[in-house]
């Protein structure tokens, strides 16, 4: 089992943020800088602990999508997040089932990221009363939902979207029913 395999390649499919070249490896792609580059900037970095177990569980998921098998894509993109590959979750969740459902922690507010649907604004601000919500801009296509409305946004997530996946600054989930 080799993590070069064109396969989870493909899954991973993102590029040296400095270079350009593409990344395929599990710490490669969770810092989005390729080894040459690390090198140059930081010197002989070690490899991550759970990196060759991580770059396994890609090849896993790249295979497991080859057959069609969505569910257990997401338990391994759980499992890749779990031992704190996150980044590397979201490329496998993306490149299995499509973008994400997103929820980042930025400062005091959450980064939200949903399917479009006019009018979302609207929807959003009816469902998280009391939060503070703004769109992030056309280049970020996210919403800014102020802290407070953690309970409410995840109440919101479980009526709307229910059985899609969401990745965290932690972790991949299923979305459960309310
Ligand atoms: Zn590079």
């Amino acid at each position: 089992m080799s993590y070069e395999n064109a396969a989870s390649t493909r899954m991973l499919a993102t590029h040296c943020c400095l270079c350009g070249r593409p990344l395929v490896d599990a710490d490669s792609v969770e810092r989005g800088i390729g080894p040459v580059c690390m090198k140059r900037l930081m010197g002989d970095v070690p490899a991550g602990p759970d990196r060759e177990k991580v770059n396994g569980l890609v090849y896993e998921a790249s295979v497991a999508l080859s057959f069609g098998k969505r569910d257990s894509v997401v338990k391994l993109a759980e499992e890749i997040a779990k031992l704190g590959y996150v980044v590397v979750a979201a490329r496998v969740v993306e490149a299995s089932l499509g973008a994400p459902i997103r929820i980042e922690s930025k400062g005091n507010e959450y980064r939200f990221v949903a399917p479009f649907v006019d009018g979302f604004g609207s929807i959003l601000r009816r469902a998280l009363p009391g939060a503070s919500v703004r769109w992030g801009g056309k280049e970020d296509k996210a919403w800014y939902v102020s802290s407070n409305a953690r309970n409410a946004l995840w109440k919101f997530c479980k009526s709307a979207y229910a059985g899609s996946v969401i990745v965290t600054d932690t972790t991949v989930r299923t979305i459960p029913g309310i």
